[in-house]
């Protein structure tokens, strides 16, 4: 029974982008899926933050297509298992590409304010996780405090973490592992670079993230 469910909910959930019903697994039709994949590069996205680099799969302008803010808006409903494990798989094919470094690789998900696991930085974490082997360490806990008014919208808000004493892995790992920050999306890079800071600046640092989403008025 619960075979001809899933049968039937893969074939009766339109694709998000054009309508389709066409499609089977995932939130878009093969052919916007196939559009969407176009828009990867054979390398990474690559952003040097002071001493780390921040790696991303998508370069998006919310402004300039309406197909890929489909598929990332998409990532933030329901069923969305085939879509994060997907795109990790090919994040994880260009990086492993990158030469990634034959160490122990820890991700670290961006924690959300409420504290839970069931968020968007978690699941692309998790499917991160999937594609390479590597283990997710919930070390991070989130305090924001508001800065003082005049400041740009980016600036406004600081984000600054905690490490959560209990976890020993840290310490353990600290000067072995890779240690990977992952978020769903980056924009002013602040927030990994806060992460950076709350693990004490480890040698082996870097951040993945789906999309880096550009300004408006350019970077
Ligand atoms: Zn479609």
């Amino acid at each position: 029974m619960k075979l001809i469910s899933e049968l039937v909910r893969k074939f009766s959930t339109p694709c998000l982008h054009c309508g389709s019903f066409l499609k089977s697994e995932g939130l878009l039709c093969e052919s916007c899926r196939n559009k969407v994949e176009t828009y990867i590069k054979p390398d990474l996205e690559m952003r040097t933050l002071g001493v780390f680099e921040a790696y991303m799969l998508f370069r998006w302008n919310p402004g300039t297509s309406d197909l890929l803010s489909a598929q990332l808006a998409g990532l933030k409903g329901f069923r969305t298992n085939f879509d994060w494990n997907y795109w990790a798989n090919r994040f994880v094919s260009r990086r492993i590409h990158k030469a990634l470094p034959t160490r122990r690789i820890i991700l670290i998900p961006a924690p959300s304010s409420t504290g839970r696991t069931g968020d968007h930085a978690y699941q692309w974490a998790q499917a991160l996780g999937k594609a390479t082997g590597a283990e997710i360490c919930l070390c991070l806990t989130k305090k924001t405090r508001a800065h003082q008014r005049g400041a740009t919208r980016e600036n406004r808000v600081q984000v600054e973490f905690a490490l959560d004493e209990n976890s020993s892995m840290v310490s353990e790992f600290w000067s072995d592992a890779l240690w990977v920050f992952v978020d769903d999306i980056v924009t002013t890079g602040s927030t990994a670079l806060a992460a950076y800071e709350a693990l004490g600046r480890p040698p082996h640092f870097e951040a993945w993230a789906l999309a880096q989403r550009t300004l408006a008025c350019g970077d």
